[in-house]
């Protein structure tokens, strides 16, 4: 057996079972798991290959229904199975949180997959219920249409007239007014609601995802407005209408210990709804699922979680089970809104590198930076006295003389901390160069959870892994914009192990995996750069092979500026008419700008 290098990028921990280096050095998509047999197997290279063939351009998000499907039936059969060893005698009915990835091949995929299961959706404001309920008309009956967010007449009236429709939609009330305009509208519309209510948890969710839980969060009611709003329905004869009690303490929640404790809460407010004679009989425990993306496994940052399905799934089970026994309550139909679990694996985003320019090499070497740091820190004296006068001025009289000691020590700390950080990045890259890749890339567009709260995706070369990487790259995108770059991977390096991209034969290519979540949906318009072209990539079955469809256009130059409200149409005449005034209106210029017009503004081929 030859050497992989798929350990320099730690694909074993965040990649499998999907997502491992082949015999050809390419990374291949195991569509079923650790079950893929070697036919159903998709090479990547060889899927990029063929959806570009005919001249597709990069960036390109290839989606594989098939893994969709794999994380799908997962979830289920890790919920089945903790409610048979449990002994829990209720059963588990899903929903997808739409915000997460609202492509129209995503959502009908899932509840075109998940009829048997009852799957359902979720959604957060008035454009989210439309799309639920177009797409849920052709799920199951059964299935959960559960309305969250902030809601105004119209969405509370648009969801009980759904109702009507034969569609399952539970209004999950957030706040302490909403109850009031369900009321006022279901008495207008002569339409009973189903209804659920937001529990705020004392539990809270530690990383940047949990920013909202907690006493002091956004949503939701605390405990004694739980117990208000159920008496406020009784007294319009409403309480039969509450069904559901729901949570969502963030995502990404780093342990099954928090977990357990939110459920463990939530499941206390629902049997005293139960004893209050509310007839209840869902715990909503909403997201949080998470990914594991630096396959770490250790769950002490926001890029990783310490657990998967079957640990989730129990301790939910669990922490519900044990609850209601204690209050001799009737274990409740337990339903999550897994969002990024479910969506994060299946699609992967490709791009590819223009050209890889050497970076100036430190002025300095290391021998001079290391003296340089000798004299800040080696030598304590100066720090010392700064330390000393800062204090002692700071009980005397002198404020003033205090501040600037104290913005000289501060300027001293930073100075050691810069040069440390030069140190460090010249030992590391001692002896192999450092190049700046320039990629067929926006990282506002494509990745905007990178550039915007720094989360880390998994990125490697989807090729050449049984080569040595000879060099060592940051990417650089193509807006002209200095956050336009990814300097930081997963596992903390500034810069990753890639191969000479002069040697490649061909395109040299680069996959960010792991972001089917989220990054869609926030994607920007920086530069007016917008999203990629999809590609739908699905295994032909047993037989072997793939079938590689195009199922979505990036956005044009022309779509972009229309979203900033300009008319191409007029633009283009605009700029005719100049052309034809200075006599400069042939067939050559009349090409070229309507091709820019009609092409997505990433860059054709090589540089
Ligand atoms: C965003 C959101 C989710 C999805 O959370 P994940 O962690 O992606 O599973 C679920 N429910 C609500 C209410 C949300 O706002």
């Amino acid at each position: 057996m030859s050497t992989n290098f798929g350990y320099l990028y730690n694909i074993a921990g965040w990649g499998e079972p999907y997502f491992v280096v082949n015999s050809s050095g390419n990374i291949s998509v195991m569509i079923n798991g650790v079950e893929t047999t070697s036919e159903e197997a998709i090479d990547l290279l060889a899927a990029v290959k063929k959806a570009t063939e005919g001249g597709l351009q990069f960036p390109i998000i290839l989606r594989f229904p098939d893994v969709l499907k794999h994380r799908l039936d997962s979830l289920h059969t890790a919920f089945a199975n903790a409610i048979k060893y449990t002994a829990y005698t209720s059963y588990y009915q899903g929903v997808f949180p739409v915000k997460v990835n609202q492509n129209r091949d995503v959502v009908d995929k899932l509840i075109s997959l998940g009829k048997d299961y009852n799957f359902g959706l979720e959604a957060g404001s008035k454009p989210e219920l439309l799309l639920a309920m177009n797409s849920l008309i052709n799920g199951s009956p059964k299935a959960y249409l559960v309305c969250n967010g902030y809601k105004d007449m119209d969405y509370v009236s648009l969801a009980l007239v759904s109702r009507n429709f034969d569609l399952n939609t539970i209004i999950v009330l957030e706040l302490e007014d909403e109850v009031d305009t369900v009321v006022a509208a279901s008495k207008k519309l002569n339409i009973r609601p189903v209804l659920g209510i937001r529990a705020r948890l004392l539990t809270t969710n530690p990383g940047h995802f949990g920013s909202t839980s907690g006493k002091h969060g956004k949503f939701g009611l605390l405990e004694d407005q739980i117990y208000a709003v159920a008496e406020t329905l009784k007294e319009n004869n409403m309480l039969d209408c509450l069904k559901l009690l729901h949570f969502h303490i963030g995502s990404q929640i780093p342990t099954t210990s928090i977990i357990g404790s939110a459920v463990r809460e939530a499941t206390g407010y629902y049997c005293n709804l139960v004893q209050m004679g509310a007839p209840m009989g869902t715990l909503d425990v909403g997201g949080g699922l998470g990914i594991d993306y630096d396959g770490t496994r250790s769950g002490e940052s926001d890029m990783s979680v310490a657990y998967g399905f079957e640990e989730y799934a129990s301790t939910v089970v669990q922490a519900a089970r044990l609850v209601c026994n204690q209050k001799a309550v009737a274990h409740p139909v337990l339903c999550s809104e897994s969002g990024r679990a479910l969506v994060s694996h299946q699609s992967i985003l490709i791009y590819d590198a223009l050209v890889a320019v050497e970076e100036p090499s430190d002025s300095l070497t290391s021998d001079e930076l290391i003296s340089r740091l000798d004299d800040l820190v080696g030598n304590p004296t100066t720090l010392h006295a700064n330390l000393k006068s800062a204090v002692r001025s700071r009980d005397g009289s002198n404020n003033d003389a205090s501040l600037v000691h104290a913005d000289q020590l501060k300027k001293h700390g930073v100075e050691i901390f810069k040069l440390s950080r030069r140190l460090a990045k010249q030992l590391e890259a001692a002896g192999e160069k450092t190049f700046a890749y320039h990629m067929n890339l926006s990282v506002f567009s494509l990745t905007p959870d990178f550039w915007g709260i720094k989360q880390l995706f998994p990125i490697m070369p989807i090729h050449r892994l049984q080569e040595k990487p000879t060099q060592k790259g940051t990417l650089l995108d193509l807006t002209c914009d200095s956050d336009g770059k990814v300097d930081l991977f997963i596992g903390g390096a500034q810069t990753l192990p890639l191969h000479d991209v002069k040697q490649s034969g061909g395109g040299y290519y680069i996959g960010t995996f792991l972001a089917g979540a989220y990054q869609e949906a926030l994607g920007n318009k920086h530069n007016l750069f917008g999203g990629p072209n999809l590609v739908q990539v699905e295994s032909a079955g047993s037989a072997g092979g793939f079938t590689v469809a195009f199922v979505g256009a990036g956005p044009t130059a022309a779509n972009q500026l229309q979203s900033m409200h300009y008319d191409p149409a007029e633009m283009a005449k605009v700029i005719a008419d100049r052309a034809k005034e200075t006599g400069h209106w042939t067939e050559t210029e009349q090409t070229l700008v309507t091709k820019v017009f009609g092409t997505m503004p990433y860059l054709f081929g090589e540089l």
